[in-house]
């Protein structure tokens, strides 16, 4: 069986260049591209970030049960996004793991289907460098970025729903972090003994665990106003 490793994270917050990180160190990864009604912005190409299909494209793959979960993210006027299953399928099929790029619902519905997929979600150090974050990307519209903040308040506090926490603050130790994680989780499936190395690994994953995170997380919550909860 593979391992469903499901990435969540505020837009901003690194998770798209941390992803790709991911991919140039660890072998045997797929990458799920998600089917989405939005329009490609900038320099995005179909079949590469995004399959953009019409809205009536979209419910047909509804209809035929295609999707392992899709949800209109950020009200974004209605936009669909959803995870193909085939991606599973061939994943399984090559015997790699999958890594899915999902919202915070999306996250849920996956959790529910599949239990046993691993959850990791990502914060910005605090919410003035995920805005410094957002202007300097210069994707976004002011607006926008009004919004993506906004969203990102939301977002955040459903962190206790995952099983990792990573706090984006420097990138090649966030990557390395994430790495961690992906091995971890599968030197622990194995079953088998660890060697010393991989106990190293296991052990800094376990430092990133839900539990581990409560008190890292509790500024970040605070800097975006959210309030506190008590550990
Ligand atoms: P997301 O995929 O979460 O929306 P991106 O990967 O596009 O975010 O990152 C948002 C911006 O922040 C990009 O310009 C990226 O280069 C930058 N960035 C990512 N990680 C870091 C980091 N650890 N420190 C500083 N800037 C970062
Ligand atoms: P963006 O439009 O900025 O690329 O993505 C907006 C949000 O949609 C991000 O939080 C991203 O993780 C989420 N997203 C992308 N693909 C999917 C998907 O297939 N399902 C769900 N639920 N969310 C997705």
């Amino acid at each position: 069986m593979s391992i469903v490793f499901i990435v969540s994270a505020p837009s901003g917050s690194g998770k798209s260049t941390l992803v790709s990180e991911l991919f140039k160190m660890v072998p045997g990864l797929d990458f799920s591209i998600s089917y989405t009604t939005r329009a490609p912005r900038g320099s995005e190409q179909n079949g590469k970030e995004y399959f953009f299909v019409p809205e009536a494209e979209f419910k047909a793959m509804i209809e035929a049960d295609e999707f392992l979960e899709y949800a209109r993210v950020f009200g974004n006027d209605g936009k669909y996004y959803g995870t193909a299953r085939r991606f599973q399928r061939e994943a399984e099929k090559q015997g790699h793991d999958l890594v899915l790029d999902i919202d915070v619902q999306g996250a849920a519905q996956i959790k529910k289907r599949l239990p046993d997929a691993v959850s990791i979600f990502i914060l910005p150090p605090d919410r003035d460098k995920l805005e410094w974050r957002l202007r300097n990307r210069g994707v976004d519209s002011e607006e926008e970025i009004r919004r993506r903040l906004d969203t990102a308040r939301r977002e955040i506090e459903q962190y206790s729903r995952y099983d990792y926490i990573l706090v984006n603050n420097v990138l090649e130790q966030s990557a390395d972090e994430l790495k961690a994680v992906v091995l971890a989780e599968r030197i622990i499936k194995r079953g088998t003994k660890p060697t010393r190395e991989e106990e190293q690994l296991v052990e800094i994953a376990q430092g990133l665990r839900l539990e581990q995170a409560r008190e890292r997380v509790q500024p970040i919550l605070a800097s975006f106003g959210t309030v506190p909860i008590r550990t």
